[in-house]
């Protein structure tokens, strides 16, 4: 059921939308309602036998999602669909594990200048993702493009309210790039990806008020990408303390979090205390904390990585 609260992610896509839907191509409502009415399907990563999953079914197991709206589609596209599905179900589960409930993915044809021109996901129940695609493009442009990575990464964590959609987002936008680094398809190493992201924009955080209003701010001015690779910053830092502190990763963390919390947390209190439980460290909160209630500018640097005294000068 839809409460009062709004429960969609990923504006900055909306907007890509928006922006798409002048385009000279446009689907028609009465294409993107068939899309709706379609029956569900189901299908498994890397052509592994069919899983059924009951409507009832509350437990996912490994590769299990249902794929919804291929009915839209041509038959070759259907396949083209089905293993680009293949491939984020497969890096999200072997990233950051299997998600208590089956992924429930619902495909819509829309033609525009990229493969996937608009996404978001719904939090109500059962949680969903929604993808806008452009079938012209190729299943590598398609498996190469980063926003099923970030949706999906998404429901890793429960809605935690608009306040923490910074936080939401810059979880998304980091995960993104290590999903992608998963499945081989990132096409560089993860440090230069964050650094060719987040470097444009550390320029917004060298201010007195703190990171996490900063951030809300920015996307209330609809400047998405600094909102969320600025809020990807907090993910970026946690990841360094978990390797330097605990010789582990937020994958592996979060992987334990979709077994043991994530079915039950319901807040961003909740997150924080099962995943300072998960560590055995308070590391989530503190950082938490810093963005929060600190200068920002004490939070990021101004360049990263940090100029050679000798190049400064
Ligand atoms: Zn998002």
């Amino acid at each position: 059921m839809l409460a009062g609260k709004p429960r969609l992610s990923c504006l900055w896509l909306l907007w890509v939308f928006i922006i798409g839907i002048a385009g000279p191509a446009q689907a028609t409502n009465a294409v993107l309602i068939s899309a709706f009415a379609t029956s569900t399907e189901q299908s498994a990563a890397n052509n592994s036998p069919l899983l059924l999953v009951p409507p009832s079914s509350r437990h996912a197991t490994a590769d299990q999602y249902r794929l919804h709206g291929l009915s839209a589609f041509s038959h070759t596209q259907q396949q083209l669909l089905r293993e680009w599905i293949a491939l984020g179900v497969k890096a999200t589960r072997s990233g950051l594990g299997i998600y208590p409930t089956p992924l429930e993915l619902f495909v819509y044809p829309r033609k525009s200048n990229q493969p996937v021109p608009w996404a978001h996901t719904r939090r109500d129940e059962p949680e969903s993702i929604h993808f806008y695609v452009d079938t012209r493009y190729s299943l590598k442009d398609f498996q190469h493009d980063w926003t099923m990575y970030h949706e999906m990464a998404h429901l890793a964590l429960p809605y935690l309210g608009e306040q923490y959609a910074w936080f939401s987002e810059g979880f998304a936008s980091f995960m993104q790039y290590q999903l992608m680094a998963t499945v081989d398809v990132l096409g560089m190493p993860l440090e230069v990806a964050y650094n060719s992201k987040i470097s444009p924009h550390l320029r917004w955080f060298q201010a007195d008020i703190n990171a996490a209003a900063i951030a809300t701010n920015l996307m209330e001015k609809r400047q998405y990408p600094a909102a969320y690779w600025g809020s990807a910053w907090y993910f970026y830092l946690a990841e360094q303390q978990l390797h330097n502190k605990h010789h582990t990763t937020l994958m592996a963390v979060i992987k334990r979090y979709q077994q043991q919390n994530r079915a039950t947390d319901d807040s961003m209190q909740d997150l924080m205390r099962s995943l300072d439980k998960l560590v055995d460290d308070k590391l989530f909160s503190q950082l938490l904390l810093q963005f929060e209630q600190h200068r920002a500018r004490d939070v990021y640097p101004k360049t990263w990585p940090p100029a050679p005294e000798h190049m400064s000068q």
